[in-house]
């Protein structure tokens, strides 16, 4: 997976590559979809979820260029995969979900797993989690019409935040740099996620 699906399109970030060839993704989805866990596509999780593709979890571990040892928060806990990717990366990972099963089994496969360096809550993501704020890195693993403001404010300075921004249907990968005196922003590549749903998502089922 790693190499045909990652590697040969130019994500050359050796810790990323490691970390990848690390996590059990077959752990992460629905044993009778385990056969199709290191399949180039995003899988399904249940509560209309998805799992996403392995090669956008590299495209976004790589884009928050992680040396070790940093505080991140990740919107979309979902199975819990990008989470233990980023907990082989950084020091502390923290993980909002909204839907409360998903929550529960992402925190039993990683607890099994011994990531004892990822928290998770149930929550609206897009709202960040302020009490334990800043991050050096932010991660949403859902589509938002907009960078929601909240999520700039939790980033410390020189920090990075990546984001699907777009439609429902079709977004573009966002990565934010957060400055002394603002932002810089510059699009990554175009992607498809489910969609990100709260205050500064969407609205609604
Ligand atoms: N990172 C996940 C992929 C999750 S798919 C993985 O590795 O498996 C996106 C997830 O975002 C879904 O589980 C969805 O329920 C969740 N989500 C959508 N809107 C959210 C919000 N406002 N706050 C937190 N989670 C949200």
């Amino acid at each position: 997976m790693v190499k045909e699906q990652v590697e040969r399109r130019g994500i050359a970030d050796v810790r990323v590559l490691e970390a990848m060839r690390k996590v059990p993704r077959h752990l992460f989805v629905d044993p009778v979809l385990a056969g199709r866990a290191y399949e180039d596509a995003p899988l399904p999780i249940g509560e209309g979820q998805t799992i996403s593709q392995p090669y956008m979890v590299a495209v976004m571990t790589a884009a928050l260029s992680l040396q070790g040892g940093e505080r991140v928060l990740e919107i979309g806990t979902g199975s819990g995969y990008q989470a233990a990717v980023l907990a082989e990366l950084a020091g502390q990972v923290y993980s909002i979900e909204r839907i409360p099963a998903l929550a529960d089994r992402a925190q039993g496969t990683l607890r099994r797993l011994g990531y004892d360096n990822v928290t998770i809550r149930v929550g609206d993501g897009s709202m960040g989690w302020p009490e334990v704020a800043p991050f050096e890195a932010i991660v949403v693993t859902a589509g938002a019409p907009c960078v929601p403001p909240p999520l700039v404010e939790q980033l410390q300075v020189g920090g990075r935040l990546v984001i699907p921004v777009g439609s429902p249907h079709a977004q573009t990968l966002r990565r934010v740099l957060r400055k002394e005196d603002g932002v810089d922003q510059e699009e990554l590549v175009g992607c498809v996620f489910v969609r990100l749903v709260g205050e500064h998502g969407w609205q609604g089922e």
